[in-house]
């Protein structure tokens, strides 16, 4: 995978957890924070940690901010901080710019400068919750849109042993199967012939209200 140069604003829990798993997958991260100790805290997890207040257009500028091809804003409490930043950065030219929202009209307000991807932490965890509680088959899932899911289904007992052209999927419930996870591997695209097997996950794609009705058979 080529390398990115990414930047993560604010090392609270959210921040540091994405600089983590940006950094195990071996992106350049650079971590910056205004806290020393945040930034000490973040050290193994960031190739670079820098403490400043993001809301000074000079500090950002001296860490070479601008060469940056993602800057992610992980700064919630402090309103002001993050809308500031997300404001310097834009007027600095970064492509693409996340910032986490902890309200509705925090997330308005980077919507209306510019943020290109916000991220509300709270309520998406608390919906995937929800959903896994009330669709326990369902593994994970993507929205794709308002009304279309890509959803990891584990297979329903009455499928196994039984192949894809004859079980009809797409015409019965209005799903398509675009590939199957089975025992760590990927069987993609899946052909119409494959005998699904027990513990089988299958990776759906398709209306929400049908794939709720596909992952609550037995
Ligand atoms: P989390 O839920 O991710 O743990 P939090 O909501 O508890 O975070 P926040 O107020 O969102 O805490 O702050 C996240 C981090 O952002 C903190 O480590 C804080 O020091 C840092 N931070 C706040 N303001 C600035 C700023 N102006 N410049 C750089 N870092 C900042």
């Amino acid at each position: 995978m080529a390398t990115t140069q990414y930047a993560v604003i604010g090392l609270g829990r959210f921040g540091t957890s994405i600089a983590r798993r940006l950094h195990e997958a071996g992106q350049e991260v650079l971590g910056i924070d205004i806290n020393e100790e945040s930034v000490e805290d973040a050290e193994p997890y960031v190739t670079h940690g820098a403490i400043a207040d993001s809301t000074e257009e000079k500090a950002l500028t001296s860490l070479g901010i601008k060469n940056f091809d993602c800057v992610i804003v992980s700064i919630g409490n402090d309103l002001q901080a993050s809308i500031l930043t997300v404001m310097l950065l834009k007027n600095l030219g970064i492509k693409k710019i996340i910032a986490k929202a902890v309200s509705k009209r925090h997330g308005q307000v980077l919507e209306a400068i510019g943020t290109h991807w916000i991220i509300y932490p709270e309520r998406d965890m608390g919906e995937r919750v929800a959903n896994q509680l009330l669709s326990p088959n369902v593994l994970d899932y993507i929205k794709l849109s308002k009304d279309y899911n890509i959803e990891e289904i584990l297979i329903p007992s009455k499928m196994i042993g039984k192949n894809l052209k004859d079980l009809d999927i797409r015409a019965k419930y209005n799903v398509s199967i675009i590939a199957i996870i089975r025992d760590g591997e990927i069987v993609v695209p899946p052909s119409p012939n494959e005998l699904l097997k027990n513990e089988d996950l299958l990776i759906t794609i398709g209306k929400s209200n049908d794939l709720a009705k596909f992952s609550s058979l037995e």
